[in-house]
């Protein structure tokens, strides 16, 4: 395999640079450009040994620099690497990339360290995965879950249910291919009470891997209600500035506004949408329109009521809509006398706020962590990085139920088999085990050049 190289620290001016060159030839590159202040050769480094020196190309010297030597296997990709620690401004360390280029090395593709480590058998494709979301964490949870994720904690959850699986059909391609031998029968009792324990625990990754989600994308939210309930002052209160139009004149949020609010943990991609009521005017109608399909795609809303007034038929008629949808009523503009008439309100999940006085919204947070099921959330279970995850536990998930209603209908063992290995292929794929080519390739395609 070629020699490959990048700067793999961020593409911009820092402290200090790092140049990884992994390969075969990563040693001998280094040994050409690099001179060290103690006279020793790059070739005769020990691993996990580093060196201080400068940069020569033609004569000239570079850079003064800190150069490492990690000798296979033991290096993140599993091949030779140098590590060269140059001086942090970007002409310095394009021109060591340079020189590694001229010198033999190739420009390494994105996530192509990485990939190497995998091809290499130094990580399964959710530990890689896991690197990946390091990279690019946004929050505590989110960083704890891809820790976890890159230290294998999915690869041996779902591991686990892989071997149940793989066992089964060991036992029963020995029982049918080899008839005469003295093999038992599989017993059709243990068979179901193994596939209903592998069913329960893909359910349960699954389960987790919804929480997961949320704390890494965060939830969509919608606010709504009519006009002048104070939903942009909601949202300002929210987000902590103003940003949406707040006028007293109703109507005049017509547009939907598109911010993300940090929740403890969790993040709610709010949207606050144009009042929902009966409009004539054509440009605000618009808005009206895409406030109702927000709160058809949207996964929590959120309903102003404004608390000084008596419902009237839009309120009840809003509050029907979403009446079988993940919401929280809030009740607005609690520093007035209230009017608004209760009994309309039949739902638990009610909040009583003044979003003008900021007043009431601390308990939004832990409603929402209730509404959600967050609140026994720890990122310590196993948690999909990412939807190629998901759609493989499903599809194992799928093919157990097929084998275990196949078994319970009393269909012969050769149909259960199918099943059994379809549900093994699929958590194959998932760990990378037994992907293609073409998945492996797009999971790394998503990595940032150097990692
Ligand atoms: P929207 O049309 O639902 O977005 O409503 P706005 O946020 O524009 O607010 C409409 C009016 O209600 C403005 O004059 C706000 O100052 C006022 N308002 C909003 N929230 C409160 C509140 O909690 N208490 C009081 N007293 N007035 C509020």
């Amino acid at each position: 395999m070629s020699t490959i190289c990048a700067i793999s620290t961020a593409q911009a001016v820092g402290g200090i640079s790092l140049i990884r060159l992994s390969g075969d030839k990563a040693i001998a590159i280094a040994d050409e450009i690099f001179v060290s202040f103690d006279g020793k050769r790059v070739k005769d480094m020990q691993g996990h040994t580093c060196k201080y020196g400068k940069i020569v190309v033609n004569g000239n010297v570079l850079d003064d620099v800190l150069l490492t030597v990690f000798i296979a296997p033991k290096s993140y990709t599993g091949e030779d690497t140098v590590e060269i620690s140059c001086h942090g401004g970007l002409y310095v360390s394009k021109r060591v990339l340079r020189a590694c280029i001229d010198h033999g090395a190739e420009p390494a593709a994105a996530g192509e360290f990485t990939k190497r480590a995998f091809l290499n058998g130094k990580l399964s494709l959710t530990e890689a995965e896991g690197v990946a979301d390091i990279i690019s964490a946004q929050g505590e949870s989110t960083l704890k879950s891809a820790h976890l994720m890159h230290e294998g904690e999915l690869y041996k959850s779902v591991r686990r249910v892989c071997d149940r699986l793989v066992n089964i059909l060991g036992s029963l391609a020995a029982w049918t291919d080899y008839p005469d031998e003295d093999i038992p029968e599989t017993d059709d009792e243990s068979l179901l009470v193994t596939l209903e324990g592998c069913e329960t625990s893909l359910k349960k990754i699954l389960a987790d891997y919804d929480s997961g989600r949320i704390f890494r994308e965060g939830i969509d939210t919608a606010i709504v209600g009519k006009p002048n309930v104070g939903k942009s002052t909601l949202m300002n209160a929210l987000l902590g500035y103003e940003r949406s139009i707040v006028t007293s004149v109703a109507g005049t949020t017509r547009d939907i506004v598109e911010e993300s609010v940090r929740l403890g943990d969790v993040i709610l991609r709010l949207s606050d949408t144009a009042g929902i009521h009966e409009s004539q005017d054509e440009v605000e109608s618009i808005g009206v329109d895409l406030a109702k399909k927000k709160i058809d795609s949207a996964e929590l809303i959120l309903c102003v009521l404004d608390g000084s007034r008596e419902l009237d038929d839009d309120d009840r008629e809003l509050l029907k809509s979403i009446e079988n949808r993940r919401h929280i009523v809030l009740v607005n503009k609690s520093d007035l006398p209230l009017k608004i008439n209760k009994e309309y309100i039949l739902d638990g999940n009610i909040l009583y706020v003044s979003a003008k006085e900021r007043d009431g919204l601390e308990n939004l947070r832990r409603m929402v962590f209730d509404l959600f099921k967050l609140s026994g959330y720890d990122s310590s279970p196993a948690v999909f990085a990412n939807e190629r995850q998901k759609l493989c536990c499903e599809r194992a998930l799928k093919h157990v139920k097929f084998a275990h209603n196949a078994l319970l209908a009393g269909l012969t063992l050769d149909a259960v088999t199918i099943d059994i290995d379809e549900a093994a292929n699929a958590l194959l794929e998932l760990t990378g085990e037994k992907a293609t080519e073409a998945v492996v390739d797009d999971v790394f395609s998503r990595f940032c050049v150097g990692k």
